[in-house]
């Protein structure tokens, strides 16, 4: 592709486009997104929180419908300005770079940020999730989503995790995923950070013995959340201050990760939220 400039504009109607087949690449394989640390986000929202927060932009797909539109032509002129493509596209070629029937008006590809265990240093009122081998795109991006909720201060990916640039994850972020830090961290430097956190440090655990409404918790606050299937390893576990439970009624064995981390979140975040 090294005739066509960054920061240009080009029309794309055919399929075969090598640009489309590269963003249909980062839409349907991890490895595409790791080899080229880009990612895919659908829809105008994402393009403005994207831009205001000042990621890097690639490309710029617009739909027909984004040309009378004064919030995607806005877009556009920044992304170009800061020296993304801007790609003009037919909707048959927006809906099958995203595999959808009904394709959003514009489609953005960003650069990938991801924070590592030497850049987390926990002070004051910050709170971080830790995510033990999350497997669930949804999941992941419903966390990131309220982690910002709660003015969170980012979610560390540990072990093997589902990657929060698949297409699912970010769409379930609805937009948190360009103002939650990310960092991806292996097991034995969670239990450094753990070990040395100055705060509680609490992971959601079945087999917890204290009322998750009960503890003190002191800022800042590391809350930890296990597999979808298996739960919590046993020495992330023991790495942690206190194993906090959600009381249940009925007959489910457990409750989502996503909805857990929710209700624990609400809960630590009590006095420092108000309407
Ligand atoms: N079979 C798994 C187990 O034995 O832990 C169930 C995992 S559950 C679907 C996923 C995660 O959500 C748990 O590891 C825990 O972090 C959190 N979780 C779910 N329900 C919970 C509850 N009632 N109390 C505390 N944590 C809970």
């Amino acid at each position: 592709m090294s005739e066509i400039r960054q920061g240009s504009v080009k029309q794309i109607t055919s399929h075969s486009n090598p640009i489309v087949k590269e963003i249909k690449g980062l839409v349907a394989q991890r490895k595409h997104r790791s080899q080229s640390g880009l990612f895919v986000a659908e829809g105008l929202k994402l393009a403005t929180d994207a831009l205001a927060a000042g990621w890097g932009v690639r490309y710029l797909a617009l739909g027909t419908e984004a040309r009378d539109n004064p919030v995607a032509q806005k877009a556009a002129a920044t992304a170009k300005a800061r020296g993304a493509l801007i790609l003009e596209v037919s909707t048959a070629v927006m809906s099958a770079m995203t595999r959808k029937d009904n394709p959003q008006m514009v489609v953005g590809v960003y650069e990938q940020r991801m924070l590592s265990a030497k850049d987390i240093h926990p002070s004051g009122a910050a709170l971080w999730v830790a995510l033990d081998r999350v497997r669930d795109p949804g999941n992941l991006g419903t966390i990131i989503r309220t982690v910002d909720a709660v003015g969170g201060a980012g979610v560390m990916l540990v072990g093997d995790c589902t990657d929060p640039f698949a297409v699912e994850a970010v769409r379930a972020t609805m937009g948190s995923l360009f103002h939650v830090p990310l960092a991806k961290i292996s097991k034995d430097e969670f239990k450094a950070l753990a070990g040395k956190w100055p705060g509680t440090v609490a992971a959601t655990h079945l087999k917890g013995s204290v009322d998750y409404r009960s503890p003190d918790y002191t800022d800042p606050v590391l809350l930890v959340m296990g597999n979808e299937q298996q739960g919590l390893e046993d020495d992330m576990a023991a790495a942690c201050s206190t194993l906090i439970r959600i009381p249940q009624a009925g007959q489910a064995d457990s409750l989502n990760l996503a909805v857990a981390t929710g209700i624990a979140l609400y809960e630590i975040r009590r006095k420092h939220l108000e309407l």
